[in-house]
């Protein structure tokens, strides 16, 4: 796509409203709409932002940055190939924007940017990534102010299948029709909780499609009287939601790309190059943490038996662990090799979630950090004593924990950059700060309806 076949659609559709999306660092997915008959000069020119959207939180506080205050704007430019006409608002149409300088050069702000960044990083090392994300959600209806589940269906149940078949066929409607590719729909362990699964991508167009699936989603559940939330802990006595994310390495040779986390000749069909990635992820994991699992309700989501991890270990088909690493499928062992990353939810950005993971795992196959041992069994069984033996390392069990990892993080933070990582670690201390004078009933209620 390029401007000009935008504006064509645009007019076929008579859009009136076109949104210029972004993630910020709180998470939150905003924007700014272009009336439909200014959309060609718009695409160039952008649409211009204060600074100080890349310092505001995810409770609607302004964290103090330098630079990023009330001077000096930003041009929010959007990506034609992510344009889509929305199927649940009239007339409106949507692409995810990156955020640049107003000469037009890149912003050491911006979220997409700094995944273009690590994208470049792994193209000069002869790779190129792959990535898809199980959406994890709840639907709700609210009654007397509190958010009460849709349903009360058991975990695969197929009556709850039944009992929201009309707003889930929408859902798939809507997002087929946006061109998102759906590999599989569920319900989940929680009562009206749904997990969707959507195919795998580039790395970039996987972040572009987290945020399309999430306004997507709650967009029509909306219409259908329900409440969508992808808060990673919205109901405190029932399952999270997590954001799983499948991860695979490929040359970038064009035509003949080749997965590089398989090799026949190891155990599971995981190469080397695999196993320090690997590694890597596993040496950053109490830093890395803070832009998967990034707000205070994160936290409650990541308990030991969860099944959404809680420690930082590796393991075949092993759901305890921080990464699983899944089993083959016959006759598609290559094509099928993946990592699948549990610590991360929906509170993040997932152009952050995504460009860590790479900087992390590209650290590990520089040095070629060895991951250890896969574990067989779930680590919450072992004993402190023997975790330490081990060597297990219990993830932070806060967010503010989390993000004094990051700081000292030497790897995450220069690959943030200074502006970037400097605005995330104010946003989200932002957030702890307010979450801390709230009651947990209070907080999954605030974050219940934001992502
Ligand atoms: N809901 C779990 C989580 O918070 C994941 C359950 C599963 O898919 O295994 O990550
Ligand atoms: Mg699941």
């Amino acid at each position: 796509m390029d401007i000009q076949d935008v504006v064509q659609k645009a007019q076929e559709e008579q859009l009136r409203l076109v949104r210029f999306l972004y993630c910020d660092n709180g998470g939150i997915i905003r924007g700014k709409a272009t009336h439909a008959s200014r959309l060609a000069s718009r695409m160039k020119e952008g649409i211009g932002q204060t600074f100080a959207m890349q310092a505001f939180s995810g409770v609607e506080q302004l964290a103090p940055v330098e630079g990023l205050g009330p001077i000096g704007e930003y041009r929010l430019i959007p990506d034609p190939d992510t344009f889509v006409v929305l199927p649940y608002a009239p007339k409106s149409g949507t692409m995810f924007c990156d955020m640049r300088q107003t000469d037009g050069s890149a912003w050491g702000a911006c979220p997409r940017t700094f995944l273009k960044r690590m994208c470049a990083e792994l193209a000069r090392e002869g790779m190129r990534a792959e990535a898809a994300i199980e959406h994890e959600f709840y639907l709700a209806r609210r009654e007397n102010g509190a958010f009460v589940p849709a349903d009360n269906s058991l975990c695969y149940s197929s009556i709850g299948l039944d009992q929201q078949a009309e707003v889930i066929d929408a859902i798939l409607g809507a997002l087929e029709s946006e061109g998102i590719e759906i590999e599989l729909f569920h319900t989940e362990l929680g009562p009206a909780q749904q997990e969707l699964s959507v195919r795998h991508a580039d790395v970039l167009r996987a972040a572009d499609n987290v945020c399309l699936v999430r306004e997507t989603v709650r967009g029509v559940a909306y219409q259908h009287g329900l409440y969508a939330t992808f808060a990673p802990k919205p109901f405190l006595d029932q399952a999270g939601n997590g954001a799983h994310i499948h991860f695979s390495l490929w040359s970038n040779d064009s035509g003949n790309s080749t997965n590089l986390l398989y090799d026949p000749g190891e155990r599971g069909g995981l190469s080397q190059l695999g196993k320090y990635f690997i590694g890597g992820i596993l040496y950053h994991i109490r830093a890395l943490i803070a832009l998967t699992c990034a707000s205070p309700n994160s936290y409650r989501r990541l308990l030991p038996h969860y099944w959404s991890s809680a420690y930082g270990v590796y393991g075949f088909d092993n759901r305890e662990a921080a990464i699983r690493v899944p089993s083959l499928f016959n006759g598609r062992e290559a094509a099928s090799c993946n990592l699948e990353l549990k610590c991360s939810d929906h509170s993040g950005n997932p152009y952050l979630a995504l460009g860590g993971l790479i900087a992390a795992g590209l650290d590990g196959i520089r040095r070629k950090i060895d991951p250890g041992e896969p574990q067989e069994i779930d680590p919450g069984n072992y004993s402190d004593a023997e975790r330490e033996r081990l060597g297990i390392q219990r993830f932070p069990t806060t967010l503010e924990e989390a993000l004094n990892e990051l700081e000292q993080d030497e790897v995450l933070t220069e690959a943030l950059g200074p502006l970037l990582s400097s605005a995330y670690l104010a946003v989200k201390r932002n957030e702890v700060a307010y979450f801390k004078e709230k009651t947990p009933e209070e907080e999954a209620l605030q974050h219940f309806y934001k992502y």
